[in-house]
């Protein structure tokens, strides 16, 4: 059996976990620092925060960037419902903005008719998703933000490894924070995990408060003393998860240079499919991560619905999935703002697939499974 994405946990990786087990930290101990030392190290980021997973590093980021209630913001309705949900936690507005029919990424002239659509409306922030490992042309998408006074927040859970205008993810300033996920189809695993890079010192700061109940530590008063002068949350990580994360990271490098590879495979075995399935496009912009493989399937022309093609998949072994549903049409969203038109996101929807995608995948498996696609679309 084939997964869309998977974990891969070396002896390697075992054997950290479990002498952190054995060690004096369980939570709040040194496992944290070194893992957000070297996630620093490996996004090119100045400062990063962990936290327990991918949505609190959105929420404690969206805190940090002062969201709260009666604010309003932008995300692309194509992503996880993480990235709409941490706003409503905060108790903002969410405002969908369309994407990019052929990548799915929003792009800066959906930015400003979202913004020009919610005339009246506070809006705080725009959260740009880069997906897929793709990333979205941040800089374009800042100037529009400047423009506006809007804070620019990228949810980086796809993109760990990627590389955007020649640099590392993290290094790029056009995102005052950038977040992440290590959820185990993610670049890599902690079980759960997340966290949030950033160049600005005193963000960093107020979200390591925050992840702890927002405790301030007051050495000037005694030991002991701390101030809470903000509503905080335990949204810690462990030590035994961050020391699966820095063995993890050790091999970062060689998954995405795997996941590169195994995409040039895919795209050229997928070439005679053409212009039924077409490989995705790439930025030249971007070095992608390749999270997840999401060639575009013309279901029309093959005469096959995608339900037919993921049941046809899966009785061959071959795991497949829809990145995303728009958010904009989940009920939840529906209830509280009504029918919206997004048809970038609409039409991305309607012809993407995520065939499998992890290191561990073989030259051979990627060609079974091409092949397999072949026969049950023939
Ligand atoms: C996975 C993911 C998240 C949430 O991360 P968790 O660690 O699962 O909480 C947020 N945004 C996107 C785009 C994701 O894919």
């Amino acid at each position: 059996m084939f997964p869309y994405g998977r974990q891969t946990i070396d002896q390697d990786d075992i054997d950290s976990v479990v002498e952190t087990l054995r060690g004096d930290f369980l939570t709040t101990g040194p496992k944290i620092t070194e893992f957000e030392e070297v996630l620093c190290e490996k996004t090119g980021a100045p400062y990063a925060v962990a936290c327990g997973n991918g949505t609190l590093a959105l929420h404690l980021a969206a805190i940090a960037a002062g969201i709260s209630g009666g604010d309003s913001v932008i995300v692309p309705s194509l992503t996880f419902l993480a990235t709409a949900n941490a706003v409503r936690y905060c108790g903002a507005d969410v405002i969908f903005a369309d994407v990019d029919p052929e990548t799915g990424l929003m792009r800066a002239h959906d930015l400003e008719s979202a913004i020009k659509n919610a005339k009246g409306k506070k809006i705080k922030a725009v959260m740009p998703v880069h997906l897929t490992g793709q990333c979205v042309n941040l800089r374009e998408i800042k100037k529009v933000a400047d423009q506006h006074d809007i804070k620019v927040i990228a949810d980086g859970a796809h993109v760990l490894g990627a590389e955007i205008y020649g640099e590392k993810i993290g290094a790029c300033k056009d995102a005052m924070m950038t977040t992440y996920s290590f959820h185990p189809v993610k670049t890599i695993a902690m079980g759960e995990g997340g966290a949030v890079t950033t160049h600005d010192e005193k963000l960093a700061e107020k979200m390591r408060n925050l992840r702890s109940h927002g405790m301030e530590k007051r050495p000037d008063i005694g030991p002991w003393a701390y101030d809470m002068n903000e509503l905080g949350y335990n949204y810690r990580v462990t030590d035994f998860q961050c020391a699966l994360g820095i063995s993890q990271m050790k091999k970062l490098d060689d998954f995405v240079a795997r996941r590169r590879e195994l995409a040039d495979l895919y795209d050229s075995l997928l070439a005679d499919l053409a212009p039924a399935v077409l490989p995705p496009m790439r930025r030249d912009y971007c070095t992608s991560a390749w999270h997840l493989y999401a060639p575009r399937f013309d279901f029309e022309v093959l005469s096959l619905s995608r339900a037919d093609l993921m049941t046809g998949l899966m009785e061959k072994g071959i795991g497949t999935q829809v990145h995303y549903i728009p958010v904009h049409t989940q009920p939840y969203y529906k209830n509280l703002y009504g029918e919206i038109d997004l048809p970038g996101a609409q039409t991305y929807y309607e012809h993407t697939l995520s065939l499998p995608l992890y290191p561990a995948l073989k030259d051979e498996d990627v060609e079974y499974i091409v092949q397999t696609l072949k026969e049950v679309v023939a």
